[in-house]
Formats: C-alpha cells, sequence, structure tokens
C-alpha cells in the first residue's frame, strides 16, 4: 500500500516525540508499504514566527529581540535532535542543516526589524522556518532508524503555487511535478519527509497555504501520487463529535462524508484544514484521522459515502475567529446591485466571508468574516460607502465578541425538525442567537452568538442530540 502520513506540531513537539513518530513511521514501513511523510512546525512556532515578525515592525522593538529569539528556538531544535537522533553522523547533518536555517532567520528577522515593514510575502517567508527546521530532524530521526529518507521542502517536493501569500492554492503544474519527483523515491524504498503548509510560487518564492494548511499539503501530494489513503496524525483521537476541549464527552465519529468532513472543518473543528478533502474527493482516495499518542485507539475514516454511522447530527463545532459585520441604510432596501457591489468589494479585497443573512426588509446586511480579515474588511467598506449615495449605505458596524457554532450531519437534509430543537435547545439556556444561516444543501445549520456563551451552547447542543458516547456522564449547565 502506499501512504501520505501527516504529523502535526504537537505530534512533533519535542525529541522523544519525533522518535516516536519516527517509531511509527518504522512500523508501517517495515510492513512494505511506501510512505511519504509531511510534517508541520513544532507546535506553537509558527504562532512565535508571526509574532515576533510582526512585533519587529513597532515602535517599541528593539534589534536584541531577534538574537534571544532565534537562539531560543535553536536550543528547543538542537535538544530534540540529540534526543530523537541517536546515530552521530546524522546528529551532525542535521545540526548543521539547523544552523543554516537559523542563520538565514536571524537576517531575514533582523531585515524586518531595520525596514519596519512586513509584506506578505516576507510574511510567508518567516513562517516558513517551522517546517523548514521540523523536516529536516525527522528526516534524521528516520534515517537513524536505518529507513533511507530524504527531506523536501513543500516547493521542491513539486508544489507550486499562485502568488497570494498567506493563503496560496497550488497550480495546474503541481500533480504531474509531484508525482515526477516524490514517486521514483518511493518505488525504492526511500522515505520523503516534506514540509507541510509552504510551497513554491513559479519564480520558486516561498509560499504557504494559510495556517493549519500542512493537512492540505498532505492530501496534495496524497493525490498527486496516487496514494491508497491520507493519514493525518493529529493529538486526539480523530474527528469527534465536537472539539474534546471544549467537550469533554465528545466521541469519535468512526466513519464521516466527504461532505461532513468539509462542512466540520470549515465550521472551526481544526482537527482538520478545510481544503484538505478537496484533492481527496477528486480521486476519491479516504482519509483516515488519527492520534500519534494512542494509534491504536478509535479514529476517523471519512470516505465519500457512509454506511456505518446513519445518525442525523453529527458534530456540533465552533469557531470563535470571526467578527460581525452589519451594514445599514434605509435606501439600501430595494437598490438593485447593492449586494453585489459589497461582496465583490470584500472579494477583491482578499476577505474571506463565513455566513451571510439579509433581512427581508433590506435594510441591512450582515456577514461574519474571519478576524484577521476585519480590518481589511472594514477599510474597502468605508470606501465603498464614500463611493454610494450617503443614504445607501448610512452605517457600518461591526462586533468582534462573537462566536459561531455549527450543528452538522448530512441526512439532516429533509429531515424537519432540527431547528426547531437547536434553537428551543439554546432558548432554555437563555442564549440570545445573533443570526441564523442555513445552506441549500441542509448539511449544517449555523449560527452566531455572544462568544463568552460558546461553551454552554456547544455542550448544551452536543447532549440535545445524545451525541456524547454512552460511558459519558451527561452534564447539562
Ligand atoms: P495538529 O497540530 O495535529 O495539526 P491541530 O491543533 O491543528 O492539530 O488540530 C487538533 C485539535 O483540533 C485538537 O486538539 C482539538 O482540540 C481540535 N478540535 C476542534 N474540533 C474538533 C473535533 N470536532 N474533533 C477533534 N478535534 C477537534
Ligand atoms: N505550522 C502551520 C500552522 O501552524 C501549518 C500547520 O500546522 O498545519 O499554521
Ligand atoms: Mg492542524
Amino acid at each position: 500500500m502506499r501512504y501520505v502520513m501527516k504529523f502535526g506540531g504537537t505530534s512533533v513537539g519535542n525529541g522523544d516525540r519525533i522518535k516516536q513518530v519516527a517509531e511509527l513511521v518504522r512500523s508501517y514501513y517495515e510492513q512494505g508499504n511506501e510512505i511519504a511523510v509531511v510534517v508541520s512546525a513544532m507546535s506553537g512556532l509558527t504562532d512565535e514566527l508571526q509574532t515576533i515578525a510582526e512585533r519587529l515592525t513597532g515602535e517599541y522593538a528593539e534589534v536584541a529581540e531577534v538574537s534571544e529569539f532565534v537562539d531560543a528556538i535553536g536550543k528547543r531544535h538542537i535538544d530534540a535532535a540529540y534526543a530523537a537522533i541517536e546515530d552521530e553522523m546524522t546528529v551532525t547533518e542535521v545540526i548543521s542543516e539547523v544552523e543554516t536555517r537559523l542563520e538565514e532567520l536571524k537576517n531575514a528577522l533582523t531585515g524586518i526589524y531595520h525596514l519596519g515593514e512586513l509584506t506578505d510575502r516576507s510574511y510567508d517567508y518567516i513562517s516558513s522556518f517551522g517546517e523548514r527546521l521540523s523536516a529536516p530532524m525527522i528526516s534524521g530521526a528516520l534515517k537513524s532508524l536505518k529507513i533511507q529518507s530524504v527531506f523536501l521542502t513543500g516547493g521542491e517536493a513539486g508544489i507550486i503555487t499562485d502568488s497570494k501569500h498567506r493563503g496560496a492554492r497550488p497550480t495546474e503544474i503541481t500533480e504531474r511535478r509531484v508525482h515526477e519527483r516524490l514517486v521514483p523515491l518511493l518505488k525504492v524504498g526511500i522515505v520523503p519527509v516534506i514540509t507541510g503548509f509552504i510551497a513554491y510560487n513559479i519564480h520558486n518564492i516561498i509560499t504557504t497555504l494559510g495556517r493549519g494548511g500542512s493537512d492540505y499539503t498532505a492530501s496534495i501530494i496524497g493525490s498527486a501520487v496516487d496514494v491508497d489513503e491520507i493519514w493525518i496524525w493529529t493529538d486526539v483521537d480523530g474527528i469527534m463529535t465536537a472539539d474534546p476541549k471544549l467537550v469533554p464527552n465528545a466521541r469519535t465519529l468512526p466513519e464521516i462524508s466527504y461532505v461532513e468532513a468539509m462542512e466540520i472543518s470549515y465550521f472551526g473543528a481544526k482537527v482538520i484544514h478545510p481544503k484538505t478533502i478537496e484533492p481527496a474527493v477528486t480521486k476519491g482516495i479516504p482519509v483516515r484521522v488519527k492520534n500519534t499518542f494512542n494509534p491504536d485507539g478509535a479514529s476517523t475514516l471519512i470516505v465519500e459515502a457512509v454506511t456505518k454511522d446513519q445518525s442525523l447530527v453529527k458534530a456540533v463545532t465552533a469557531i470563535d475567529n470571526v467578527a460581525l459585520i452589519t451594514l445599514s441604510g434605509a435606501g439600501m432596501a430595494g437598490t438593485i446591485g447593492v449586494a453585489a457591489h459589497v461582496f465583490s468589494t470584500l472579494a477583491n479585497a482578499g476577505v474571506n466571508i463565513i455566513m451571510i443573512s439579509q433581512g427581508s426588509s433590506e435594510a441591512n446586511i450582515s456577514f461574519l468574516v474571519e478576524e484577521e480579515h476585519l480590518s481589511r474588511a472594514l477599510n474597502a467598506l468605508h470606501e465603498l460607502k464614500r463611493e454610494f449615495d450617503a443614504n445607501i449605505i448610512k452605517e457600518i458596524s461591526c462586533d468582534e465578541d462573537v462566536s459561531a457554532i455549527a450543528v452538522v450531519g448530512s441526512r439532516m437534509a429533509g429531515t424537519p425538525g432540527i431547528a426547531g430543537r437547536i434553537f428551543g435547545c439554546i432558548g432554555r439556556i437563555n442564549v440570545s442567537v445573533i443570526m441564523i444561516s442555513q445552506g441549500s444543501t441542509e448539511h449544517n445549520v449555523s449560527f452566531v452568538l455572544k462568544r463568552d456563551s460558546v461553551r454552554r451552547a456547544v455542550e448544551n447542543l452536543h447532549e440535545e442530540f445524545s451525541l456524547a458516547g454512552s460511558d459519558s456522564r451527561k452534564k447539562r449547565r
């Protein structure tokens, strides 16, 4: 069998974990499988890289922060390399590679400090260091177990994207290029270890696929080299009925459909990146989500058509990093084309819209956007407001203190009464609903509420639809 196996940040968070990952890969490799490995940065590192880069452009930054930061992450990686790799020659090679990367990072951060500016292109370059530091270590840990391995960046592996930094998409040449570069390695028993999340544009400039994008890398590669299954190894037992951090008695979903996985991930279950499913669907490749720390435990299989689990509601998910924008103005009612202008303006500004609602009076339009796109969205909308007659868009307001919840299940389609149960439950716990949306496919019902009510709402909906494991205690607050 041929697999692509992706290991997330927590799975490679320190030397012992890297060793465990290498042993896990070895166990499948020794059964005669061909394996391509995709890795994330060590846990928390991408956040740290982005935070320092932003900080260095600020007024109070000091150049000494660069060395402090680079030394600290250097120590973390070098300690991990010694713990994960026993073979002396390999550890020396890996450390030399890590040191070269650290030097480059130091130069880049110093440049940002002096320029006081951070373009999207530099942002991607800085963000790429986490994966470029972890991949040689995982490859080294495999070599230390006598498995032939090479490490490659996503771009070197053949993933060529457009130039939309911080959320680039693979171009058409990717599939053939990845196939040509990786299949010959797999066929002779070499395990390529590829950096997740990052790629090249056609000019070999580093791009990223967006936060959490290593899962997407795995499915791009899996689809290009025609794997039998794409395996996403993470820190929980697969995709669950809710985020186990919010609902401790959440249960693993043994089997879900591509459509359900897309809905669940789109509405906040960061256990897999929403785009992961796309390349898998095209070729009908099953995606399995497993726990690195409990490899023989429960896991989720994502397939085209579900045969085992026929429940109506599969999961309750929540997203916090969102903001609600409302445009109002009496002149909006009956003025044809306002919505079209608003949404094309937002699209041109690169704003991702998660939900939309327009009252029948048409005097206002509300929509939910990703929080990181908020300032971009507001700037573009204020400009548009100036272009229109003053009466059309009178007011632009926004609320950042909101979250969205989605109740997901593809068998909900055509079953009456689900929405009634959802909002009945939310009403009973006294939470007010700010906005509601249901896709016409009826695979989810989603709504916006104040952020401080999210946990209570998710827990109660989880109980309303009896999603908890049978051995769990009921808890209602
Ligand atoms: P990785 O570093 O392996 O990519 P992530 O942190 O990106 O892992 O995603 C795993 C996390 O997703 C889990 O620790 C869990 O808290 C969160 N999560 C959110 N919703 C769900 C869900 N429905 N099922 C499983 N995990 C979920
Ligand atoms: N390291 C990247 C991030 O934190 C990609 C990933 O982990 O999937 O967003
Ligand atoms: Mg992730």
